[in-house]
C-alpha cells in the first residue's frame, strides 16, 4: 500500500468496527463518532502531512526493497538516519505543538527496534524471530497506526500479578492452542486504543515475576480482535467544544482507554514473546527499544517546551511585564530548557552507538536524562505560565459573550497592552487551555507519567551509569599531595583524552 494520507487513514477505521465503550454507550464507527471524530481528523492531518508533495520527501524513505515507507519506520544506518528521521519527527510534533504524545512515529520506532533485534526472539524461538520481522514489515508496508499498552491496572501494587485477589486483574495468557494463545484481563493506558490500527502488548522491564510464567507475554492484535474491547476515560470534549474558546482541547486530545482482553485469540504469528520471565524482563533493555522511543519523545517534548516557552513569552507581552528583571529571569530559565533539550538530543545522536548489524543507536544516556527532566522542565513551565497569566488566565468570557449585547463592554475593559480585547482573550484562553483545563492537566499528567513511573526512571540513570570513573575523581582528590613549595603534584595525572 506505501505510505498513507488522512483519508485513507480514515477508511482503514471505518471498514473495522471496533468495540468500544465511552460515558455508557458502545461506539463502533469511530471514525464517525462525535466524540472520536476530532481526534481522527487531528490523526488524519499528520498522515495528510506525509503525502503532501513539498513535505513528502522528509518525512519517507526508500525501504531495502526500494517502496516509500514513513521515515520513522527505518532502522538508522548512519548519522544522517538519525538527523533525517528526527526532522521528520520534529514535523509530526510541531503540528500539534507535541501536544499529540501517541503520533504514529513513537511505535514505528519500537518495531523497528524489534525488527533490528531478531537474535533476542530467536531465544524465544525461531518462529518468533520471523514473527517480528514479517509483522514489521506489514505495518511498515501498509503504514498502519500503532498505540500499545504495557501496565497493569492499579489494582494493588504490593501484590504479584499471580498475588492479586483475581487470577486475571491483570492480563495473562488462559490456554495454548493449535491457533495461539487465549489471554485474558486488562491492561492500561491505551491512548489512541480506539483510533488507531493495530494493538501492542509487551511487557514493561522487570515486572513478571519467576513462576509467573503465564503474564510474561508480548504480541501484537487489531484493534478490532474479537473479545478486544476499550474502556475510555470521560472525554474532556464530547465533540462540541467551540474552537475558539478551546483552542487545543477541541483539536487535539487524544482518548486514553483501557484495554478489556475476553478471550481474546492471539494467532500464533503475532506472538513475539511468551511463558519466558527472564526474556520479558529484559526484552526492553536488549531490544534497545529506549534508544529509539526516547529520541522521539525528546523531539516531540522538545517541540511542546517550545510551545509553552512561546505562550510565556506571549502572554507577558500581552500586559507588558517582559521588561520587569524577575519575569525576564523566568522567561530566560525557560529558554535555557529549550538549549538543554536541544543539547541532549544532539548528543544522543553524535554518541550513537554502531551496532554489529550497522545500526545506529541514538545513545541512551542523554535521553535517559531527558525522559527524567523534560516532565519537570515541563511541569515548571507550566507553573511559570500560570504565574505570569495570574488571575488574567480565569478572567475570560466566551465567543458568545464577545458577540453579544455586552461585547462592548468586553472590548473595552479586556484590551491587552499589545493587543485588543478579543485577541488578549484568545491568547488567554489559548494559554488556559494548555496548562490549567481538563485537557492542559492531562497533558502535565502524561508527562509525568508516558514513560512509566518517573521514580524507577530517575534511580535508572543511576544504576546505569559510570561509577567508577565518577567516584575516581573523589580517589584523585584525596591521594593529591604537593610538592615542597605546595604545588599540587600533577606528574602522575593526565586529563582524558
Ligand atoms: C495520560 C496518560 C497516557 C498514557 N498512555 C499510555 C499508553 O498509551 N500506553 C502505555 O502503555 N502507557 C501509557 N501511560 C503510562 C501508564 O499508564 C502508567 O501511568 C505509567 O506506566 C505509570 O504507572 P502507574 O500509573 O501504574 O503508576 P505506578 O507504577 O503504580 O506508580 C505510582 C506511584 O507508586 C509508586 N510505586 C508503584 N509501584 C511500586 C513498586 N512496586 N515499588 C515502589 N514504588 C512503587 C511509584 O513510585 C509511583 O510514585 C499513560 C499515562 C498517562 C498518565
Amino acid at each position: 500500500m506505501g505510505v498513507r494520507g488522512g483519508d485513507s487513514y480514515i477508511s482503514g477505521l471505518k471498514s473495522h468496527p471496533k468495540n468500544v465503550w465511552v460515558v455508557g454507550r458502545k461506539v463502533v464507527d469511530v471514525a464517525g463518532d462525535p466524540v472520536f471524530r476530532r481526534p481522527v481528523s487531528a490523526m488524519a492531518m499528520l498522515y495528510d502531512l506525509q503525502v503532501d508533495g513539498e513535505l513528502r520527501p522528509r518525512m519517507t524513505y526508500r525501504d531495502e526493497d526500494g517502496a516509500e515507507a514513513g521515515l520513522s519506520f527505518i532502522i538508522p544506518r548512519s548519522r544522517d538516519d538519525l538527523v533525517r528521521r528526527r526532522d521528520s519527527m520534529r514535523v509530526w510534533a510541531d503540528a500539534t505543538f507535541g501536544l499529540m504524545g501517541r503520533s504514529p512515529d513513537f511505535l514505528n520506532t519500537v518495531l523497528a527496534s524489534w525488527a533490528d533485534a531478531p537474535e533476542f526472539f530467536a531465544e524465544v524461538g525461531a518462529r518468533f524471530a520471523d514473527n517480528v520481522q514479517r509483522y514489521y514489515r506489514f505495518c511498515r508496508d501498509n503504514d498502519l497506526f500503532l498505540t500499545h499498552t504495557l501496565v497493569n491496572p492499579p489494582v494493588d501494587r504490593s501484590k504479584s500479578a499471580s498475588q492479586q485477589a483475581d487470577e486475571y486483574a491483570y492480563l495473562g495468557i488462559v490456554k495454548e492452542t493449535g491457533d495461539g494463545l487465549i489471554v485474558r484481563g486488562a491492561k492500561m493506558l491505551a491512548t489512541h486504543g480506539p483510533t488507531a490500527d493495530e494493538l501492542l502488548v509487551y511487557p514493561l522491564p522487570f515486572s513478571v515475576r519467576p513462576g509467573e510464567e503465564k503474564y510474561a507475554l508480548a504480541f501484537a492484535i487489531p484493534t478490532d480482535a474479537p473479545g478486544l474491547r476499550f474502556i475510555c476515560r470521560e472525554p474532556f470534549d464530547l465533540g462540541d467544544q467551540s474552537e475558539w474558546d478551546h483552542p487545543l482541547g477541541s483539536r487535539f486530545e487524544e482518548p486514553d482507554a483501557v484495554a478489556v482482553f475476553d478471550d481474546v485469540l492471539i494467532p500464533w504469528e503475532r506472538v513475539f514473546l511468551h511463558g519466558n520471565v527472564n526474556l520479558a524482563n529484559t526484552m526492553f533493555a536488549r531490544t534497545r527499544v529506549q534508544c529509539h522511543t526516547g529520541h522521539q519523545t525528546a523531539v516531540r517534548g522538545l517541540a511542546k517546551c517550545e510551545f509553552m516557552t512561546a505562550l510565556a513569552v506571549a502572554l507577558s507581552r500581552s500586559v507588558k511585564t517582559d521588561g520587569f528583571m524577575h519575569v525576564q529571569e523566568q522567561l530566560g530559565e525557560c529558554i535555557g530548557y529549550l538549549q538543554l533539550i536541544e543539547g541532549a538530543i544532539v548528543l544522543s545522536e553524535q554518541k550513537a552507538e554502531v551496532t554489529k548489524r550497522g545500526t545506529y543507536l541514538p545513545a541512551l544516556e542523554p535521553l535517559q536524562a531527558l525522559r527524567y527532566h523534560i516532565p519537570r522542565f515541563y511541569e515548571r513551565m507550566v507553573r511559570l505560565t500560570q504565574v505570569m497569566g495570574a488571575g488574567g488566565l480565569l478572567a475570560n468570557p466566551t465567543k458568545a459573550d464577545l458577540d453579544s449585547e455586552i461585547g462592548d463592554d468586553i472590548r473595552r475593559y479586556y484590551r491587552g497592552a499589545d493587543r485588543d480585547a478579543e485577541a488578549k482573550i484568545h491568547l488567554s484562553k489559548l494559554a488556559w487551555d494548555a496548562t490549567g483545563t481538563q485537557f492542559g492537566q492531562r497533558q502535565l499528567q502524561y508527562e509525568r507519567y508516558y514513560a512509566g513511573d518517573p521514580v524507577r526512571t530517575g534511580a535508572s540513570i543511576y544504576t546505569m551509569s559510570d561509577q567508577a570513573s565518577l567516584l575516581a575523581l573523589v580517589e584523585r582528590a584525596l591521594g593529591l599531595s604537593s610538592d615542597g613549595a605546595g604545588r599540587s603534584d600533577a606528574k602522575s595525572w593526565r586529563p582524558p583524552s
